[in-house]
């Protein structure tokens, strides 16, 4: 719940507005100030007080404890400009809060905590439990100061500056005693070196069987002393796997809600195709496989680090509850981003977000070059000239597959004539796939050019590279036919003149010489252009590779100079009616 506090008539009014848009997030605390911020503060997960930093930091402070449980504080001045991420910007979420205070308010979010002021993902923020000297090691990171990462498993990170990278052994040595480590392990470490902190991926499955009623203390203890024996951390179990006849059974529910994980559940059919080293007949006759904890462990894949094992009862009655630790490899993560057509302004935030969460980022040079401002220090960027598109999307698969984060890059949409088809190519699905869209040329031009699409709408490329001839024609034929309007991509290079020419003659078969055409070369860009010009006027000798050309259907018109295209059949016919009529 997010505690929302306001002193004037002001505050109550931008307070009002949080209040409108997070019905269900937050909470007015109305009186006396002072109350209202303490009481929030011990009811609340975060705070925004449209107070004064000084009345706020005046108010908590007798009440702040730890940064791991304090309340994120964010402070909001009274004409709304700044939302200032006051305490617990990593842990509390304030910095986040700050940002999405920002955007509903219109005010500039204000936010410190040097992680995220220089582009350095907080070690604290990415998502698993941290030990050790966070500070020290976060501080260093940003002073650049040489930081190794001691990586024991791939796990797709996002970048980190550090300057070795490597599975522990031998790179690790040479880091002695007295340098800064990041360690990402699952294993139990004895003693966090200074100077060192150990990030918990979430890799560990345990696969659980439990009798009815098998009591938690029994199913947990097993867990702990499983995981404790093997030399294993609970900090990097990821979920509790069982079969879907336990999953309410209160035992395994409990256990994983005090581990603070999910309980996942497979059919009995699923785990009893699950080759497992020691079947047997009892869960066979009970829930029907013959094993619950190796195969619920193992079903999704992964290496088996301990083999089943029983609870020890004080009493000596039978075990109630068994167990299984399977190691999961990270998934690596492919995004196939869009940069959009060339302003910064049209690339998405979801796209700028996706290239500050890849490590490595694969891409045409050109393309890097117009975003690699964005990139967090210590990206990989793996660039490359024109042409060499399948060997890019080889690349960008195969370093998923490794396990990293990677980010493949495209203009306009990644998946319009660019990366994303040869990249879902090579890709198997032992990585995720997470596409984020761009605005298209098609779209880009459009906007410029007034509403040509505004009916249906067709882009053909003009490139015959990897496509024969006959078939684009017999594309621009039916396109013709059909009245569809088209936007050409790829429409004329040095080497490809005759292509446009006879596509245009095609579409002038169905279509009058006056049928409005957009040319727009560049579309977003510095040296952006763009006209109106006609199916019987266009030279197409002024267009090149850094333009797309949209041809009007029946119904286009140049209205006040923009080209616009009838949303209604209706409005056509009329407009065709009333030409008739003339
Ligand atoms: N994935 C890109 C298209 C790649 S094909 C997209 O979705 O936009 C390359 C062709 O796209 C170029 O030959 C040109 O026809 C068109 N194009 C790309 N960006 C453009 C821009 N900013 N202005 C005009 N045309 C552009």
């Amino acid at each position: 719940m997010i505690g929302l506090i306001s002193a004037t008539a002001a505050g109550a009014a931008a307070r009002d507005r949080l209040a409108a848009a997070w019905p269900d997030r937050a909470r007015v605390y109305d009186g006396p100030v002072g109350d209202a911020v303490r009481r929030a503060f011990a009811e609340c997960e975060q705070l925004v007080c449209l107070l004064a930093t000084g009345a706020v930091v005046r108010l908590i402070a007798p009440l702040l404890g730890d940064k791991a449980t304090d309340p994120g504080v964010v402070c909001v001045d009274e004409s709304g400009r700044f939302a200032v991420s006051l305490v617990g910007g990593h842990g509390g979420g304030a910095n986040e809060l700050a940002r999405e205070v920002g955007e509903l308010l219109g005010a500039e979010p204000v936010v410190t905590t040097a992680t995220d002021a220089v582009g350095v993902p907080g070690l604290d923020t990415l998502g698993f439990p941290v030990e050790g000297d966070v500070a020290a090691v976060s501080r260093a990171l940003l002073d650049g100061e040489p930081v190794a990462l001691k990586a024991e498993l791939a796990w797709p990170l996002p970048p980190l500056p550090v300057a070795a990278e490597g599975a522990g052994g031998a790179e690790g040595s040479e880091s002695g005693e007295g340098s800064y480590t990041i360690r990402l392990t699952d294993r139990l470490v004895e003693r966090v070196a200074e100077r060192e902190v150990v990030l918990r991926p979430p890799s560990l499955v345990v696969g659980v069987g439990a009798s009815k009623g098998a009591p938690v203390d029994e199913v947990l203890g097993l867990i702990e002393s499983t995981l404790g024996a093997a030399g294993l951390s609970l900090k990097s179990v990821a979920e509790l796997a069982t079969v879907d006849a336990k999953a309410d059974e209160p035992g395994i529910v409990e256990a994983a809600e005090r581990l603070g994980v999910p309980v996942v559940t497979h059919s009995a059919e699923q785990l009893a195709g699950v080759e497992v080293p020691n079947p047997s007949d009892a869960p066979l006759a009970a829930v029907g496989t013959p094993s619950v904890a190796e195969a619920a462990a193992l079903v999704r894949g992964g290496e088996l680090l301990v083999p089943k094992r029983k609870s020890e009862r004080a009493d000596g009655q039978p075990a109630m509850a068994t167990c299984a630790v399977v190691r999961r490899p990270g998934r690596g993560r492919l995004a196939v981003v869009g940069l959009g057509p060339g302003a910064r302004d049209l690339l998405t935030p979801r796209a700028k977000a996706e290239l500050r969460r890849a490590s490595v980022l694969v891409g045409l040079d050109q393309y890097v070059d117009q975003i690699r401002d964005l990139l967090r220090p210590g990206t990989r960027v793996l660039e490359s000239g024109l042409g060499a598109e399948e060997e890019r999307a080889r690349t960008a698969v195969e370093e998923a597959r490794k396990g990293q984060a990677v980010a493949l890059i495209g203009s306009g949409d990644a998946g319009v004539y660019a990366m994303a088809s040869p990249a879902l190519a090579e890709a198997s699905d032992d990585i995720d796939v997470i596409g984020v869209p761009g605005v298209t040329a098609a779209l880009a031009a459009a906007a410029i050019l007034g509403a040509p699409l505004g009916h249906d709408h067709v882009s053909i490329s003009l490139s015959d590279l990897h496509t024969p001839w006959e078939v684009i024609e017999r594309r621009v034929r039916a396109a013709a036919e059909a009245d569809i309007v088209v936007t050409f991509y790829n429409p004329r290079s040095r080497g490809r003149d005759w292509q446009l020419p006879k596509a245009l003659a095609i579409l002038a078969e169905h279509r009058k010489p006056t049928t409005p055409v957009g040319v727009v070369r560049n579309a977003s860009r510095p040296d952006e252009s763009s006209r109106l010009t006609t199916l019987g006027a266009l030279d197409p000798a002024t267009v090149d590779m850094m333009t797309v050309v949209t041809v009007g259907n029946t119904a286009t018109r140049d209205i006040a100079g923009r080209m616009v295209t009838p949303r209604g059949y209706r409005w056509q016919e009329s407009a065709q009616q009333q030409e008739g009529a003339q």
